[in-house]
């Protein structure tokens, strides 16, 4: 052979070939591809990717993100997807993005097995999103450094404005997190807009940091960073679990609480995987992933077992969350802008 001959095979061999891992690629993207957007701890995600991969083959590329933030990302992509399944996080951004119809109707054959709550939350998104668990707020304080600075023991919102705790109450920003909008809503649901703005607003002289993240404030808690810190109780728990010395008070004024949920991308690119990952998440072998990743909130699947460590909601003082109004988009909007416009700015 000559040499042109030589490198003419070459050259058809090395385009057969690029050809073919396009194709391969292709049919990977088409049969065995999942790109999620996950709203809970790392530990969690990384379980639920695992677990979907090794039962069905699909490979996953999953984001953590906490909840506001999963939702500016996919209302930025919105017009070219990149993600097909968002999986957790507090319901009120998934609401917003059902309303803003950035996210899909979908009506999975395992809605029978839901508690009512979770059915609720698919009702009032008209099918877009829908509860995969649900857990209380609340505090925490480090009991070692509450008895070395002699700060009592906090029971209520109202301790978490003592003088005592200045600069020793951590949470997060409402704008990124979750769990701090559902701090928002439920501190104006029990005390009204004003009152609850002032509270909001004292309770900033004591706040050492708004967290990115809304379970920051009980890691930082167990590291004895903060004395004090504001998150889900079942997020403060984890930290009880590994042993810190770590107090979780149910605020005994009330409080609010999350139906964490599950959206379908609008134009996702693997819709039917992002349906089969949907009816997985929701069945009770599914959901008790959560536990073992030591994650306890109160699932959603009637036949999950509830983690033993999981707060019980019926011992806890919990308010009447409006969900549809607090997770809508013109109330979440006026609330956030406000909180920035009359709280985190201030001094
Ligand atoms: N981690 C857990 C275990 C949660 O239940 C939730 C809320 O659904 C979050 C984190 C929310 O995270 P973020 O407040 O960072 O949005």
């Amino acid at each position: 052979m000559t040499m042109k001959k030589n490198l003419a095979a070459a050259t058809m061999l090395a385009g057969t070939m690029t050809a073919l891992s396009f194709m391969s690629a292709g049919a990977a993207q088409a049969q065995g591809a999942l790109v999620m957007y996950c709203g809970v701890q790392e530990e969690w995600c990384r379980a639920m990717t695992t677990a979907f991969e090794r039962e069905t083959g699909i490979k996953v590329s999953m984001t953590r993100k906490s909840a506001g933030e999963v939702y500016a990302q996919v209302k930025a992509e919105a017009a070219n997807p990149r993600a097909d399944i968002w999986w957790g996080g507090t319901g009120d951004p998934h609401m917003q993005a059902a309303e803003e119809g950035i996210t899909d109707e979908y009506k999975s054959p395992k809605m029978g097995e839901l508690q009512d709550w979770a059915v609720r939350q698919w009702e009032q998104s008209k099918g877009r999103t829908v509860g995969i668990y649900s857990g209380a707020l609340g505090f925490g304080y480090n009991t070692d450094l509450a008895q070395s600075k002699k700060i009592g023991e906090p029971k209520c919102w109202a301790d978490l404005l003592k003088p005592e705790l200045k600069d020793e109450v951590q949470v997060a920003d409402p704008n990124s997190s979750g769990t701090a909008y559902t701090l928002l809503a439920t501190i104006v649901q029990i005390m009204g807009e004003d009152k609850g703005f002032e509270y909001l607003k004292a309770l900033h002289k004591n706040v050492n940091q708004y967290t990115k993240s809304g379970a920051a404030p009980a890691k930082a808690m167990a590291l004895g960073e903060t004395t004090a810190g504001i998150a889900f109780m079942h997020d403060i728990v984890t930290m009880v679990v590994d042993k810190a010395p770590v107090k979780v008070v149910a605020p005994c004024e009330g409080t609010g609480y999350e139906i964490g949920s599950m959206s379908i991308i609008k134009g996702a690119k693997n819709l039917d995987n992002a349906k089969k990952f949907y009816d997985w998440a929701l069945t009770a072998d599914a959901q008790k992933l959560g536990a073992e990743a030591k994650s306890y909130q109160v699932p959603s699947n009637k036949n999950t077992p509830i983690p033993p460590q999981a707060p019980k909601l019926n011992d806890i003082k919990l308010i009447n969350f409006d969900f549809a109004k607090y997770g809508s988009s013109a109330e979440r909007k006026r609330l956030l802008s406000k909180w920035d416009n009359e709280v985190k700015n201030l001094p």
